[in-house]
């Protein structure tokens, strides 16, 4: 197997894993973007609300309002320096991606808009109508190609390679297109591959693409994880389909109504709280439905255009007219890789970047808003301090890739339908509200999914686009991932944020 080398590695061409790429290349280094899927349809391109930063263009704010919002909606889990950092920078980091090309909606005097997103204090999200963090994507994948970033599609990160130091030198890849593994060097490495939503199947707003995969090769090589038992519920997905109807619909005003059509909650309390709020109204049977009508169709075409879009295309309802049919989902994923301030993970050589990381600074319950932040100021570190470490040499280990370890399991068990089902286990006994008992049942199931696993292998043989092969490594890393996260849950025996344990 040939081994190509460079600098710097990131695996993961999101926003995240480009932001990283660019400055790593504004360091003067050699930069290789790695990703199973094509970048601009990373899931960053789904988020539709907004990214904060306390410029105070609509009414009045101050970065030490979004300090003290983002610390109340962390539950004490979050680290304030690195908050107190995150918020400081947000006004550079939106004027940044402004220069960069980022088309910001604007208000009528020319400045950008922002709208409050849920446990904001003021309206803090800047925003590219519902299409935030798709504008986003696309214009760092443009400030990357012509920087020369040589991004390379569908390359599955199938392990981290160990070097003799015992630190990471590189990673064996999966060229899906040939089925060939490669071998990649780098003297650093960024992991931007995201977060872990998927475990949960189908009950995600997430893209397909969120099976943790870089957090399970982390956990190989041994790096930290923290907090992994902190998992997002959004009050409001569609109930059909599990797509997400962003919070912005509420922030500008729209209501959360029960088949009585009576409001139960605050509506922009942050999403545990809206969340716990909907999960008991749903055990007294009662259906939960977002209203916008009152905003208007104007309003509604010009700053909710997509919600508009997905709820006619997959509720069949038009929210102009209906009531739109919602249900919490799990959405995003605070814990993560143990990272430093410089995003260096517990492993020599190792950086992350993005959801698949925990900076510590959203805590057991991330602020809406807060994420798409995340990723650019600390996608911006990590690509510095890996260009800075991208000095020394290395000699790597020999390592067995999981290619070869299933080449020999059978076929009898049918893993798509394991995944599914796991997924739905982990929805209604690893989700909004969690009982000890509960947890150690799905502890029991995942450890007898681990141990069937060599009768689960894949079916299809052939070399070139092997989606059957791809999924089942996905299963792998899905099932070391929700290990994890219910192992988590377990040591916390106390509620906490997104993490709610019902007394016994
Ligand atoms: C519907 C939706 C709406 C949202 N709205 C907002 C919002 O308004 N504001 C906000 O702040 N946040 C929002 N979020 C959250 C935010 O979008 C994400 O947390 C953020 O975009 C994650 O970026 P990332 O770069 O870390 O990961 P991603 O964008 O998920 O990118 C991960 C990359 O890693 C690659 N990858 C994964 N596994 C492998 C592998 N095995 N091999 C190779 N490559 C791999 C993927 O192909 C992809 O390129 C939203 C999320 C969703 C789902």
């Amino acid at each position: 197997m040939n081994s190509l080398k460079t600098d710097v590695l990131i695996i993961g061409a999101g926003g995240a894993g480009l932001v990283a790429a660019i400055h790593a290349k504004e360091q003067g280094v050699s930069v290789k973007v790695l990703t199973k899927e094509y970048p601009t349809r990373s899931q960053t391109c789904m988020a539709q609300g907004g990214i904060n930063a306390a410029l105070g263009n609509v009414s009045e704010d101050s970065v030490e309002n979004h300090i003290a919002n983002t610390l109340k909606s962390a539950h004490g889990q979050a680290d304030e320096e690195a908050i107190r950092f995150m918020c400081s920078e947000a006004l550079e980091t939106v004027a940044w991606l402004e220069n960069i090309g980022v088309c910001f909606s604007r208000t009528e005097d020319g400045k950008i808009a922002q709208r409050r997103l849920g446990g904001a204090s003021a309206p803090r999200a800047c925003y590219a109508q519902d299409y935030t963090g798709l504008k986003i994507l696309h214009t760092l994948y443009d400030k990357a190609l012509s920087l020369g970033i040589d991004i390379e599609n569908e390359k599955f990160l199938l392990e981290l390679l160990e070097d003799t130091q015992g630190g990471v030198s590189g990673a064996l890849m999966l060229d899906i297109r040939s089925g060939e593994l490669q071998k990649y060097e780098a003297n650093a490495v960024i992991l931007a591959s995201g977060g872990y939503s998927r475990i949960y199947d189908k009950n995600s707003t997430n893209s397909t693409a969120s099976t943790g995969d870089g957090i399970a090769a982390a956990l190989r090589v041994g790096a930290k994880l923290i907090d992994m038992e902190f998992v997002q519920f959004h009050p409001t997905a569609l109930k059909k389909s599990s797509i997400l109807i962003s919070e912005s619909a509420r922030g500008e005003g729209g209501y959360l109504l029960n088949s009585k059509g009576e409001r139960f909650t605050n509506e922009l309390a942050p999403r545990d709280e809206v969340s716990r709020a909907i999960h008991e109204e749903m055990l007294k049977g009662e259906e939960i439905f977002l209203d916008i009508r009152h905003l208007g169709e104007d309003f509604i075409e010009e700053g909710l255009p997509q919600e508009r879009k997905l709820a006619k295309l997959y509720e069949d309802v038009d929210p102009v007219h209906d009531l739109i049919p919602i249900k919490p989902v799990a959405h995003y994923t605070m814990g993560g890789i143990e990272v430093d301030n410089k995003s260096q993970t517990s492993v020599s050589g190792l950086f992350a970047c993005g959801e698949c990381a925990n900076h510590r600074v959203h805590g057991a319950n991330r602020l809406g808003g807060n994420s798409l932040l995340e990723i650019v100021v600390f996608g911006k570190e990590a690509g510095i301090n890996a260009a800075k470490m991208a000095k020394k040499s290395t000699q790597l280990q020999e390592k067995r890739s999981i290619i070869e370890k299933i080449q020999g399991y059978t076929n009898e068990i049918d893993f798509y339908e394991k995944k599914q089902s796991l997924g739905d286990l982990l929805y209604t006994k690893v989700g909004i509200v969690r009982k000890k008992g509960e947890l150690q049942e799905v502890l029991e199931e995942i450890k007898l999914l681990k141990s069937q696993l060599p009768s689960m292998g894949v079916s299809d043989s052939s070399k070139v686009y092997n989606t059957n092969l791809l999924e089942f490594i996905e299963f792998h890393n899905v099932l070391d991932v929700a290990e994890v996260v219910v192992r988590a849950a377990l040591k916390r025996d106390k509620s906490c944020g997104a993490h709610f344990m019902e007394e016994v």
